[in-house]
């Protein structure tokens, strides 16, 4: 028997909608579950097999917390603004609004297709401006206190999308993550948002949130926390000084020479006649340059002389100052002391340029390379001689901070979060610039910064909100006069660092979100979504939230107690992608199997956070599985009509085939509960269908029984594959439906114990026979039974037996001769 998915999904798909089964009560925080996935980007290509194996699976996760009364809260929107919609509007002249909001609609119709327990009630989209109003109110807030601000700097740039990206947003090698172009570096003014300050917190709380290792630790890389000493070099015949940090101040009697970043602000000041064409020539030639490549250990070290020196502090030797790519603004103070003796880079330089090397940690014995970076007596180091590096650092660091010219210093390779973007589809930056009064914040009531609709989006090097007159010229709040708001939009990752709380309550209109609800249900209790979040979104979203909870908007510490990432569904061992033509379309396999089977299978085909590859071969399987399971159900139709069973029953009171039975449901209520509790959908599936096998005995039960068994399995089903779940739990004659009133079956403990065991029988070592004894049978029982086995009897055929090995409850193993 076919199961009629086309009937039965959408029908039960209504019934939840008109009876508002998945209608949060927020109020009630008792047994609250707080279950999210990343929201959705509405491109183009809709819903895909990737959000389909984010959000599916997850649900079964809340649907199966549900069903042990968890009070779930399941909310799902759009991530509506960003490059893709305007790069698609440059392309085909359809603007993003308008491109954005048809595929909402069509992306809505897949997503209540899917049969996710989603309240809509909390459906919210990013680029309604009733959201983004919040976007620059905490903008203004972060400015309030000094966390957003504007400077000038060196930024990343990507010359195919025509905008800054943020740090987080270059890719290992260089290029956009977006587009996968070559980033440059230009200097621009840009808003930055202070994550920086909260460095220590990002980094320290990683111990108290239960999130993969790999994502935690790629966080604290790219927070790179080092400890060290700030040290102050003075330059020599100047009144200027030159700060530095070091990871390592025992070997500051080992500095012998500096080296400053091209960009930094003093390396103007510094040079001398005689080599400032050398220098300026320098600076041009590696103004394009991205950090990799001035950073990369291959490539060969540049450098010049700015005829500057700088006095060594320790023992006022009069050491070079040269410039260098290698060295970076954006780390440390953009400046180094150069120890060639232990560096493997200063090293390097110093051999190019024929700089003196001293090493200041003897290597031992056998060392026979160049720079020595291990631990060992210190040498030629005056006062630290003889100390090993530990004790070495703080002598150094004592002796620095009595003499007033270095301290202890924590430094961190984060840097602040770059928020402007030359794009149109974002959010406006709330700042007036005015001639007179300089950046004037907008007024929050004058919030929210409506962004105009008419714009020019072709790139034309300028952002394209500069193209709209009547949105950029203003008059100032300040003084009445001219004044320009700024052209620039907020990147979107600002926009989905807070939208968990929004979702609380979405049309709230006089504060972003519900103080009261964020207390009760934040931080979330399950987040999944792609790890390749693990430094953007997931590092913005934790800043952002420590900042609302110190402006007390919420009591968390942290958005996302719990957090899982799936893995990726490829096709034939390749990654899906428009380019190569591969990618699977879900409705076309939900059209021909429905959606049930669809997330079965995804589910079924391996590890969830490790993914699988896509094979259409093996969802007829699945398909069997779900025919089989509603086959069943229709024999049994209306089973449970006037019979009320127990919680459990004596198992010794059953028949055989009720006992086996009755042992196998309870086992694989317990099985699916730790596979389902720990995300692994496949075993607890593969569980399921086990369970089916084991229904061929079920005619043989009693009815109460047989109703005990497909009660249980019904509800077990539900989770996995709801809109089945709740037809079969129908036919069986129940008067509610399983959401409606969630119920769940604990195991019955005395059921899950074994109490026989299947031997193998061998002969020569080739298994011949299985018997069935009680358990922890000796071996005279056994023998007793294997040699009256008539397969046994036919294999020895009279033949002399010369050894018998026994392992208990498991093979008894004669040889014959
Ligand atoms: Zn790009
Ligand atoms: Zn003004």
């Amino acid at each position: 028997m076919r199961y009629p998915f086309a009937e039965i999904e959408p029908k039960w798909r209504k019934f939840w909608e008109e009876k508002e089964v998945y209608r949060t009560d927020l109020n009630k925080a008792d047994k609250k579950l707080y279950s999210l996935v990343m929201f959705i980007y509405p491109s183009g290509a809709r819903l895909h097999i990737g959000h389909w194996y984010n959000y599916g699976p997850n649900d079964s996760w809340a649907r199966y917390k549900k069903l042990k009364g968890f009070n779930v809260f399941e909310p799902i929107g759009y991530d509506a603004f960003g490059l893709p919609a305007e790069n698609y509007a440059i392309k085909t002249g359809i603007h993003p609004y308008d491109s954005t909001i048809q595929n909402i609609n069509e992306i809505r119709i897949q997503l209540k297709n899917m049969g996710c327990m989603y309240d809509w009630d909390a459906e919210l989209m990013t680029c309604a401006p009733e959201y983004y109003k919040w976007n620059q109110w905490l903008f203004l807030q972060l400015y309030k206190k000094g966390l957003a601000y504007r400077k000038n700097a060196p930024v990343n740039w990507c010359p195919k999308d025509h905008t800054v990206l943020a740090n987080e947003q270059v890719q290992s090698d260089g290029t956009c993550e977006r587009c996968g172009t070559l980033v440059i570096q230009k200097n621009l003014t840009q808003w930055f948002f202070k994550i920086t300050d909260y460095a220590e917190e990002l980094l320290s709380y990683l111990d108290k949130i239960n999130w993969p290792e790999k994502t935690k630790l790629m966080q604290r890389n790219w927070i790179g926390k080092s400890v060290g000493a700030e040290v102050v070099f003075k330059v020599d015949e100047s009144n200027e000084e030159i700060k530095i940090f070091t990871t390592r101040p025992d070997t500051l009697f080992g500095a012998t020479y500096m080296v400053l970043a091209p960009e930094h602000t003093l390396v103007d000041a510094i040079t001398t006649n005689e080599f400032r064409a050398a220098v300026n020539q320098y600076k041009d030639s590696i103004k394009s340059m991205s950090e990799i490549d001035r950073t990369s250990t291959v490539k060969e070290k540049t450098g010049v002389f700015t005829g500057a020196y700088a006095i060594n502090p320790v023992n006022n030797k009069k050491i070079p100052i040269w410039i260098a790519d290698y060295v970076l603004t954006t780390y440390g103070t953009g400046a180094i002391m150069a120890v060639p003796g232990q560096d493997e880079r200063d090293w390097e330089f110093a051999e190019k340029f024929n700089l003196p090397i001293v090493r200041t940690v003897k290597p031992p014995e056998d060392f026979n390379g160049k720079a020595y970076l291990g631990d060992g007596p210190a040498t030629n180091s005056d006062f630290l001689d003889g100390l090993y590096v530990d004790d070495a650092k703080k002598k150094i660091i004592n002796w620095l901070e009595e003499k007033g010219i270095g301290k202890n210093k924590i430094n961190y390779r984060l840097r602040d979060w770059l928020i402007s973007r030359q794009r149109y589809w974002g959010t406006p930056i709330p700042i007036i610039h005015c001639p007179k009064c300089g950046e004037v914040p907008v007024d929050e009531k004058d919030l929210p910064v409506e962004l105009p609709y008419e714009v020019g989006f072709r790139p034309s090097g300028e952002s394209p909100l500069e193209s709209n007159k009547d949105f950029i010229n203003v008059k100032c709040p300040k003084c009445n006069g001219e004044a320009k708001r700024d052209a620039d939009t907020m990147d979107t990752f600002v926009d989905s660092s807070w939208y968990y709380f929004r979702y609380l309550n979405p049309r709230i209109n006089n504060a972003p979100f519900d103080r009261q609800l964020a207390d009760k249900w934040t931080p979330i209790d399950m987040y999944v979504g792609g790890a390749e979040h693990a430094v953007m979104h997931l590092l913005y979203a934790r800043f952002i939230h420590k900042f609302l909870r110190d402006l007390g908007w919420t009591n968390s510490d942290e958005p996302f107690a719990n957090l899982i990432h799936q893995g990726t569904i490829t096709n034939q061992g390749t990654k899906m992608s428009k380019s190569k033509n591969n990618i699977v379309n879900p409705d076309d396999f939900t059209n021909e199997y429905g959606s049930d089977v669809f997330r079965l299978y995804l589910m079924f085909m391996g590890p969830y956070d490790l993914g699988g590859d896509w094979s259409e071969k093996g969802i007829a399987g699945t398909d069997r599985f779900v025919n089989r399971t509603y086959e069943l159900y229709n024999k049994f139709k209306n089973a449970g009509n006037g019979i009320q069973t127990k919680n459990s029953y004596d198992i010794n009171s059953l028949n055989e085939d009720e006992k086996k039975l009755y042992r196998k449901i309870n086992q694989t209520i317990k099985k699916f509960e730790e596979e389902i509790d720990n995300f692994r959908f496949n075993t607890a599936i593969a569980s399921l269908m086990e369970l089916l096998n084991e229904t061929k005995r079920i005619e043989e039960c009693s009815k109460e029984i047989q109703v005990y068994i497909l009660e249980r399995f019904a509800i077990l089903f539900s989770s996995v594959a709801p809109h089945l779940g709740e037809e079969c739990w129908q036919l069986l004659g129940k008067e509610h439906s399983v959401y409606e009133k969630p119920v769940w079956y604990n195991p019955d403990a005395f059921a899950l114990i074994e109490d026989k065991v299947n031997i193998a029988v061998q002969i020569n070592g080739k298994l011949r026979a299985t018997i069935e004894m009680p358990i922890d049978s000796d071996q005279e029982s056994v023998k007793t039974i294997v040699l009256k086995d008539e397969k046994v009897l036919k294999y020895i055929n009279g033949s002399k037996v010369v050894k018998e090995i026994f392992v208990k409850n498991k093979i008894y193993n004669l040889v014959v001769k």
